[in-house]
């Protein structure tokens, strides 16, 4: 699917021509400086192509144009967010129109009553958040770069984050869509209702499909009610292994914690290089729990117990809010603080059951060890969601060579323990071969089909997914 159905021939002059009949010019970039720095997301190891175009639409009309011109010419279109993506599922294709949709970023509705919002799909993350907490609701994906993700990136890769353990991710929250069809037409998914059944739920199709079916212009997304601000607990242990045992006994135990999340001796140790925070070092691994609920104080009390039964050597509950907040900090930067470790990282994002959290860490530290690497772990410990990341000097050929290897053996290790290579950050270029192989030659040969129905002559982020 990744090769594009009889491309006729134009000219770089003919595409921008035509794009210019629909689009102001201050939309359409050609400079090949500028074209190129839209390259890239921020996956490693990734292969990008040099973009014809980089289009800035501002409105669902400009899109249509777009896409119009892109099949009349047969040229392939990559949808673009903020690009954060950690899979390279937005990186551009040789010759392609990169699609970005940063400038429709309208939050167009918060409707209390409906509890919903109606947005644009260029709107960062967190400022959705903090408009919709203006009126006492609450958007709850919240993917650690939530400062810098667009609301289209995220529905693209079906994001996560860290409130995810009890209100769950983006899919959760994607009530309904207008996408516009390779071949410019617009359809609308799903409902803003409380219920709806009608039909196929072509909503959570477009969940996680990484720009390879539509092109998504506006989104419905619900809304809870504000929680209380939530209060963490730190408990330090002196092994990852007692840190997932205590995950477990904290789940098994009926709780529902608003956050817990593992981060290991390396990654205390980056972020505090990076930040001065002055976390624990000599942990080998830091449990973050946290509870929105009126009263904290009985769920953390209890959570810290099985904590110490677990083997914590130290259980420090969060003074206040704004402590819970510095650690919440902390936690955020692990990704950008280990890529300072050595220069470049690849982030794995294996899922396993909860259950095998401990198994997969061990796992992981075997693989560091045998590839003589630094591999830090941080995690959504309570989603059983681990990013081991593998940090490596990208000019030394033989460390990235076995950095590649290592963050192979770990999504092979995390099928092997009943997860998933990816539960978060989404396929695109670096897991392409992954993915055949969690599900299988049936399950490919279904979702090229569902491709074909949407975009028969593939021009959709090509070389994506499969
Ligand atoms: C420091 C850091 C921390 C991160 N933490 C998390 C985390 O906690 N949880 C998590 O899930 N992810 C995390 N990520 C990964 C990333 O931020 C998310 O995948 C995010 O959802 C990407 O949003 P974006 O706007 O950058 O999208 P992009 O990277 O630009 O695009 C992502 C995908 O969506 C497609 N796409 C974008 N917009 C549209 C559209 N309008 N229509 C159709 N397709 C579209 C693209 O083609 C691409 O396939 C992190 C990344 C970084 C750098």
């Amino acid at each position: 699917m990744s090769r594009i159905e009889t491309a006729p021939d134009h000219t770089q002059g003919d595409l921008t021509e035509r794009l210019l009949a629909g689009l102001p010019a201050e939309a359409v970039l050609t400079d090949p400086d500028i074209t190129a720095s839209y390259a890239n997301d921020m996956a490693s190891f990734c292969p990008a192509g040099a973009p014809a175009v980089v289009v800035l639409p501002r409105t669902v009309e400009e899109v249509q144009h777009v896409m119009r011109t892109a099949t009349a010419l047969r040229v392939p279109v990559v949808p673009q967010g903020a690009r954060t993506g950690l899979s390279g599922g937005a990186n551009a294709s040789d010759g392609c129109i990169v699609l970005s949709l940063t400038k429709m970023d309208r939050i167009l509705e918060i409707s209390p009553v409906d509890r919903i919002a109606v947005v644009e799909p260029g709107v960062i993350n967190a400022t959705l958040s903090r408009a919709v907490n203006e009126q006492g609701l609450y958007y709850p994906p919240d993917p650690s770069s939530w400062e810098m993700c667009t609301i289209g990136g995220n529905i693209g890769t079906a994001s996560g984050g860290l409130c995810c353990v009890k209100y769950g991710v983006t899919a959760e929250y994607v009530l309904g869509l207008d996408v516009v069809l390779a071949d410019g037409r617009l359809m609308s998914t799903g409902r803003r209702t409380a219920k709806g059944v009608a039909g196929y739920d072509m909503t959570r199709l477009f969940v996680g499909s990484e720009g390879s079916l539509g092109i998504v212009v506006r989104a419905v997304l619900g809304l809870r009610p504000q929680p209380p601000q939530q209060l963490v607990l730190a408990a330090e242990f002196a092994s990852a292994a007692a840190a997932c045992d205590a995950v477990c006994r904290i789940m098994a135990g009926g709780h529902v914690p608003s956050l817990l999340e593992i981060m290991d001796r390396t990654t205390v140790k980056a972020v505090n290089d990076l930040s001065h925070m002055g976390l624990p070092e000599t942990t080998e691994a830091l449990l973050l729990a946290a509870f929105d609920t009126p009263d904290p104080a009985p769920d953390l009390a209890a959570v810290g117990a099985l904590c110490e039964a677990a083997g914590a050597t130290q259980v420090v509950p969060a003074d206040d809010a704004a402590e819970s907040e510095l650690l919440l900090q902390a936690r955020r930067l692990s990704l950008t603080a280990l890529e300072a470790v050595r220069g470049v990282t690849m982030i794995d994002d294996v899922c396993v059951p909860r259950s095998r959290l401990g198994d997969l860490i061990e796992g992981v530290e075997r693989i560091a060890e045998k590839h003589q690497l630094t591999i830090g772990v941080v995690a959504h410990a309570g989603d059983g969601n681990t990013h081991p990341t593998v940090c490596f000097d990208a000019a030394d050929l033989d460390e990235s060579r076995r950095a590649r290897e290592s963050f192979d053996e770990i999504m092979a290790l995390g099928l092997e323990l009943g997860g998933t290579i990816t539960g978060e950050h989404g396929v695109g270029v670096l897991k392409k071969e992954w993915l055949a192989r969690e599900i299988g030659p049936v399950g490919i040969e279904m979702q090229r089909g569902i491709k074909q129905v949407f975009d028969p002559l593939g021009i959709l982020n090509p070389g994506k997914l499969f």
